[in-house]
């Protein structure tokens, strides 16, 4: 049985969604960040990228290592930004400038085909032990206007399903509301079975 496991991300908010996870599933599991060389992300799908990641610090480090890449797909696009999420309107990465970009794209499509959803892929890879790749999907569709101050990226503009009453965009839920029903949340469960197995 594994002992450490390592975590191929730089983002304190996912380091913590990480540690709440493996720490509910496997106590005994150490997560220790990567502070390794950083691999190109030259893939097309979250599954491609989130590899890479564990991959490259899986090899430096020579523990299981765990990676995740997430973004919106939006129907009428094909898919798109999917994942070009973080960089749809330029690589300076500008979270307003990708949603205005999105909603301007947008601004001719009604509502019923305004359908998306939130993807997020994790990757395990353990050294001498295979990879595996699982998935969380948070559908939805987007709003015409940003509404909300909470979440990040896109939340302000998403509407998740299945919502009664008044609806709220991702950027309107609480935190505990987002965790408990987001596309990260969702992998993260189809992730504990794998830890347990580690
Ligand atoms: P990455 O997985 O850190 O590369 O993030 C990809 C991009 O997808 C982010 O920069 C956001 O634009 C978007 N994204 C991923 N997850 C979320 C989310 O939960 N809410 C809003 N935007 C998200």
């Amino acid at each position: 049985m594994a002992s450490r496991v390592v975590l191929a991300t730089h983002n304190p908010h996912k380091v913590e969604e990480f540690g709440h996870i493996v720490a509910a599933t496997r106590p005994d599991l150490e997560v220790v960040g990567y502070d390794g060389p950083e691999p190109v992300e030259d893939g097309v799908t979250f599954a491609e990228n989130a590899l890479i990641k564990a991959r490259a610090a899986a090899a430096h480090t020579g523990l299981p290592a765990l990676a995740d890449d997430s973004g919106i797909c939006v129907d009428a696009l094909g898919g798109a930004p999917g994942a070009f999420s973080a960089y749809w309107a330029g690589h300076r990465k500008d979270a307003a400038a990708n949603l205005d970009l999105l909603l301007d794209q947008l601004s001719d499509i009604a509502d019923p085909r305004r359908t998306a959803h939130f993807t997020s892929v994790i990757a395990l890879v353990v050294p001498g032990g295979g990879e595996h790749v699982v998935e969380g999907l948070w559908p939805g569709r987007l709003a015409t206007q940003a509404r909300g101050a909470g979440g990040f990226g896109y939340d302000p503009i998403f509407i998740p399903d299945g919502q009664s009453g008044a609806e709220r965009t991702a950027g309107e839920l609480t935190a505990a509301e987002k965790n408990a029903q987001s596309h990260r949340a969702r992998a993260f469960r189809a992730l504990a079975p794998l830890l347990r197995d580690l």
